[in-house]
């Protein structure tokens, strides 16, 4: 028997972060290479104070050293700039596999060597090239410069299908998630069997994948599972039917102004929204950069996706916008396409319905749903001037605030919250969180693990890897508890 092993390196008695490195024989690959958002904001601020350079990152602990079999695993730098293939030096990493489009298993993917391919699902890559286009270009962590389709270094997969170019065979399943294009993945390395749930729930509107997933890996019958484990130190047993007749009923007993705070990605959630405002004759109003990314995704057959033509944009009063939003822009008002404009983004633009202003939100609070993301108050501090400004500020008064995502669990989400919740205040809005999580419930945990006659199972993406263990006490399931960047031997079955 050859040599085979898991070391994994973030994501470990954590959320987020996640990154297994795999050794099967003479071949390694990582499965995610994420980002710790909570680890990251102890030395840097969006978008104020980023990092400059992948030394300092290591430095910080923020990424694993290079060193012994990860040698050359980062792109070289010369001279301040990332390398193109034929620049970099020889990685024995072969690939990485990435489970889902979150930052929190991708962030760090453009630090890598430019020789390592990157595997991602179709929609998975569609939302991460949306974030490189959409976000700050000075930030070496979006710095994709010599990945590409056309480089032969970025693959993309679907479910059912094997991953290209690794001597391990690795299966990509599609599972339930909170954001579309998430996957499982079944890894036969020829005398050892694993599997990787990446994030996954049982519960959500997709749950059907998850049960597909759940049959192929009882006929796998896997030595080892990777299975996330995050639900379990914040348990929300709500499903997403009980978010759309919760939000119902309170939309309904309302006339006023309607604001839903949903996760940018969360297209269930985003869908779950649409069909309550047709059902309480509203129209629901999506923000400029979720506008965007969204019909980015509009050919690729998602599940329960809204229809773009009848959702509104918001206008933001900012005079100054940069290219794309210019142009997105300009093609949500269906205004002439003129050649300083970038086509393709207006073209995404043409999808929608229409812009909408503040000036419309204040005076027919009834008809909207307003969508925001990220605890962004911008779109508040507005509509509070705004209204002020045409002497209708009674008309905003007693709308509902509707936090549709998980609370803040970072001190500088907290005070970004604070600031939200007071705006919210200054409104005389209402706070009423209803909110599903994305994360398989610690009972759903339990009966698919069952279900799948799991024997190993190595919990990570949680910070309660005791409690699984204290969990499944009564089942035959062993925990295998994973210590962080320390080898997990797989030749004991
Ligand atoms: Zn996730």
């Amino acid at each position: 028997m050859g040599k085979y092993s898991l070391t994994i390196y973030d994501g470990v008695n954590e959320i987020g972060g996640t990154k297994i490195l795999v050794e099967n024989k003479s071949e390694l690959f990582f499965l995610d290479f994420g980002k710790q958002h909570s680890k990251w904001l102890e030395y840097y601020e969006y978008p104020f104070s980023l990092p400059k350079t992948i030394d300092e990152l290591i430095y910080l602990g923020l990424i694993p050293p290079p060193r012994n079999e990860l040698k050359n695993l980062y792109t070289n730098v010369i001279g301040g700039e990332v390398s193109d293939i034929k620049d970099e030096c020889e990685s024995k990493v072969a690939s990485c596999i990435f489970s889902h489009a979150h930052t929190d298993h991708t962030g760090y993917a453009f630090l890598l060597n430019r020789r390592i391919k990157l595997n991602f699902g179709l929609c998975s890559w569609r939302i991460t090239e949306a974030r490189l286009n959409y976000g700050l270009k000075s930030n070496i962590e979006s710095n994709y410069y010599g990945f590409g389709l056309e480089n032969g270094n970025i693959n993309v997969f679907k479910s059912g299908s094997k991953i290209e170019d690794l001597d391990a065979d690795v299966t990509a399943f599609a599972v339930d998630h909170s954001v579309p294009g998430s996957y499982g993945f079944l890894i036969d390395l020829g005398d050892v069997r694993i599997a990787y749930t990446g994030d996954f729930r049982w519960h959500g509107p997709a749950r059907n994948l998850t049960s597909i997933f759940a049959d192929k890996l009882k006929d796998f019958d896997a030595d080892f599972i990777i299975c996330e484990g995050t639900q379990f130190s914040n348990i929300n047993s709500l499903t997403e039917l009980d978010v759309e007749r919760e939000a119902e009923r309170l939309i309904k007993s309302s006339r006023k102004l309607i604001v839903a705070n949903v996760s940018p990605l969360d297209i269930d959630r985003l869908y779950t929204f649409f069909k309550v405002a047709r059902s309480c004759n509203r129209v629901l109003v999506l923000n400029m950069k979720l506008a965007a990314i969204l019909a980015r995704l509009s050919d690729l057959n998602i599940m329960n996706f809204p229809s773009l033509n009848r959702l509104l944009v918001y206008y933001p009063e900012k005079k100054r916008l940069v290219k794309w939003k210019r142009s997105f822009m300009a093609g949500v008002a269906k205004n002439e396409y003129y050649s300083r404009l970038s086509l393709y983004e207006y073209e995404l633009g043409l999808k929608f319905r229409d812009l909408i202003r503040a000036e419309e939100l204040i005076s027919n609070p009834d008809n909207y749903i307003l969508v925001t993301s990220y605890y962004s108050y911008d779109e508040l501090m507005e509509l509070y001037r705004c209204s002020k400004q045409m002497n209708k500020f009674d008309l905003l008064e007693g709308g509902v605030y509707i936090m549709s995502t998980s609370e803040p669990f970072q001190e500088e989400m907290e005070i970004k919250f604070e600031k939200l919740k007071n705006w919210i205040k200054i409104l005389r809005m209402m706070y009423y969180p209803i909110h599903s999580s994305g994360h398989i419930r610690p009972l759903d945990l339990k009966s698919f693990l069952m279900e799948v006659k799991a024997k190993n199972i190595i919990p990570i993406h949680t910070e309660a890897q005791n409690f699984i263990e204290n969990f499944l006490k009564d089942t035959n399931v062993n925990v295998v508890v994973p210590v962080k960047g320390k080898k997990i031997s797989l030749t004991c079955v």
